[in-house]
Order: C-alpha cells, then sequence, then structure tokens
C-alpha cells in the first residue's frame, strides 16, 4: 500500500510529469486491466532520474511500462507501486558510427523494436532480422531478453545506459547475465538507451530474411488481443507442445481462451478481464502438471 504521507511527497515533487489514475489497458497488447494510482511519464534524463531518486527516498516500488505486449495488467490496477512510462523524450534512433564491415546503432528504449529493425534493413546491417515482428520496445526487449529463432537482442548488445537511484551509468553487455526470457535487470534499474554492434550485410538479403521470418510468426500466431507467449519453454521442451497434448486448446474462461492456433497463447476478447486471464493460466498449468508433472513458469509479467 502507499501510505497517504508517501502520496503527498510524490504529488510535491514530481507534480511535473505525475499522472493520477492513468488507465493502463490501452498501453497493454492484452487491452485489459485497470488504472496506475501513480503514473509517471518523464521526458528527460533529469526527470528519470528525479523519479527514481524520489521513489527510492520514499521506499516505494516501481516498474517500467515499455510497450506492454508482455504485461497483464490487474483489473483494480496498479495500486501498491508506481509506474513509469517513457515517453517521447526516450525515442531517437540513429547510426553513430559506420565503417565497411560494421554499423553501430544506437536505440533510446522507446524506439520500437520493429522501427530498429527496418532501419538495420534499409542500412544495410545485419543481426537483427530474426527479430522482426516481436512488438515492443527497445527497452522491454533488453529487459525480456526478447528473441525467436535461436537469436535473442543480448547478441548484437554492445553497452547499455542504466539509470539507477544513484543517477545514469554505463554498462557494457558483458556485465549483464540474461537469462532465458530474462535481460537479467536488479530491481529499480531502468534502461535508458542501448548501443548494438551490427555486421554490414547485403540489404537484399536483409530484406528476405525479414519476410520468412514474419511470414512464419504470421502463420504461427493468431489474430485478436494477446501478449505471445504465456509461459516460458521448459528446458529441453516446448510450452506449446505439452499444453497442446494436455488438452488446452480452446479452454476458455469467461471472454478469455486459449488460441486453436498456438496453445501457449491466450487471447483476450474484448470485454474479457484480467482474472479469466489469471484463471486460466492456473487451469493451464494444473493440467501440464496433472500429465507431465512440469511446473510451467510464466513469462507474461502480472502487475497489481
Ligand atoms: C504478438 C506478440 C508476439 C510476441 N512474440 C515474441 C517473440 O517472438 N519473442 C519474444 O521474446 N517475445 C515475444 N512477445 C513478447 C513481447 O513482445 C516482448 O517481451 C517485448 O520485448 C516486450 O517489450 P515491451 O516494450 O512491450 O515491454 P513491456 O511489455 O512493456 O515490459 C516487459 C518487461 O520489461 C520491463 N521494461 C520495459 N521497458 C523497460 C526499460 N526501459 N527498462 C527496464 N525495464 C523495462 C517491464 O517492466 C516488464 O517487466 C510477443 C508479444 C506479442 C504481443
Amino acid at each position: 500500500m502507499i501510505s497517504e504521507e508517501q502520496k503527498n511527497k510524490l504529488r510535491r515533487r514530481l507534480a511535473g510529469f505525475l499522472i493520477e489514475e492513468e488507465p493502463l489497458a490501452l498501453k497493454t497488447a492484452f487491452k485489459i486491466g485497470g488504472a496506475a494510482a501513480f503514473y509517471l511519464q518523464p521526458e528527460s534524463l533529469e526527470e528519470l532520474e528525479l523519479a527514481l531518486r524520489t521513489l527510492a527516498e520514499l521506499e516505494l516500488q516501481f516498474f517500467t511500462l515499455g510497450g506492454g505486449c508482455n504485461i497483464l495488467v490487474a483489473d483494480a490496477g496498479v495500486r501498491d507501486q508506481v509506474v513509469i512510462g517513457l515517453g517521447k523524450g526516450f525515442g531517437d534512433l540513429e547510426i553513430v558510427g559506420a565503417d565497411s564491415w560494421s554499423v553501430m546503432l544506437r536505440a533510446e528504449c522507446g524506439v520500437s523494436l520493429s522501427h530498429m529493425v527496418k532501419l538495420s534493413e534499409v542500412e544495410g546491417c545485419g543481426g537483427l532480422e530474426k527479430l522482426a515482428g516481436i512488438p515492443g520496445t527497445v527497452g522491454g526487449a533488453l529487459a525480456m531478453n526478447a528473441g525467436a529463432y535461436g537469436v535473442t537482442i543480448y547478441d548484437c548488445l554492445a553497452a547499455l545506459q542504466v539509470m539507477e537511484k544513484k543517477g545514469l551509468v554505463w554498462r557494457s553487455s558483458s556485465h549483464f547475465k540474461p537469462l532465458y526470457r530474462d535481460g537479467g535487470l536488479a530491481p529499480g534499474q531502468v534502461i535508458v538507451a542501448a548501443y548494438f554492434l551490427l555486421g554490414r550485410r547485403d540489404s537484399g538479403a536483409i530484406t528476405t530474411a525479414i519476410a520468412e521470418v514474419k511470414e512464419l510468426r504470421r502463420q504461427r500466431l493468431p489474430r485478436g488481443a494477446h501478449a505471445g507467449s504465456v509461459f516460458k519453454n521448459p528446458v529441453g521442451d516446448f510450452a506449446g507442445r505439452l499444453l497442446e497434448e494436455s488438452g488446452c486448446k480452446g479452454m476458455r474462461c469467461g471472454g478469455a481462451y486459449v488460441s486453436e492456433e498456438h496453445a501457449n497463447v491466450i487471447v483476450a476478447d474484448k470485454g474479457s478481464r484480467a482474472d479469466e486471464v489469471m484463471a486460466l493460466m492456473k487451469n493451464m498449468q494444473a493440467r501440464v502438471r496433472d500429465r507431465y508433472g512440469v511446473n510451467l513458469e510464466p513469462e507474461i509479467k502480472i502487475y497489481s
């Protein structure tokens, strides 16, 4: 719970970029869930630094919202922690250096991953092709160590700029120990910008590779409001296979149902509730546990 004293201090110190009761549903891929009691939208590094210092002093938890593509917000909204949404001030994408062999690209956390992939295609630099079609921001992709078809975003990462309560710090890619769908950030760290070192590649070959990846994704993923894979793959297996063979396809709870195309995807119909998605997740986990003795771990992040 955020106490009245903490609320008043937040209002006094962060007035310029604090919004109360900001609806979150339309900021997420599921398009459901309640509002953030306290939503911060810093537009500069100075505001972000002030926000993190203040939250640390007040001993308040927070999470950073990127494109909301991997997030489920509870129906009652986010009441016990503060949400930080990084706005227009964090959307720069540029080539900062290039030679005949390589290109160094700088992307701020709010840049959409697909814009970065597009720029790499236009400029003829390879490495990001298999990430084509993954929705969300560069910050979210790094926090989640997003990836597909054997490649993750950390594979091309050279360095990161991270805001912590003590200020802005530089970190080389080797500083982090990314795991499967976990970028290895410590609580309280916000990714501000990232540098990617990409190799020169023929633009035509990149275009072809991207088109192939997008076509594969189009065939595998359903339409409708969803957040991609709900559960992580257990070591040596696929959550989708376990769920499918446990008979989960088509299972429904209210307006939320397991896709017929992909057993590891929950689609939320218009008007459905986050509670229904969570109940369905529990049922899916129970079926796989009963049949295979495997505990599926959620990939999506649930916030309340
Ligand atoms: C249709 C669809 C397909 C998908 N396919 C894939 C796929 O193939 N592979 C894959 O890996 N994922 C996939 N996803 C999941 C999702 O796209 C990725 O996890 C994506 O990288 C999330 O980025 P985001 O900006 O939306 O992050 P959000 O969902 O907003 O946040 C995800 C996590 O990252 C944290 N975060 C966000 N920004 C920052 C920041 N700047 N600093 C610190 N932490 C931050 C958040 O606090 C949260 O914990 C898919 C999702 C959808 C909807």
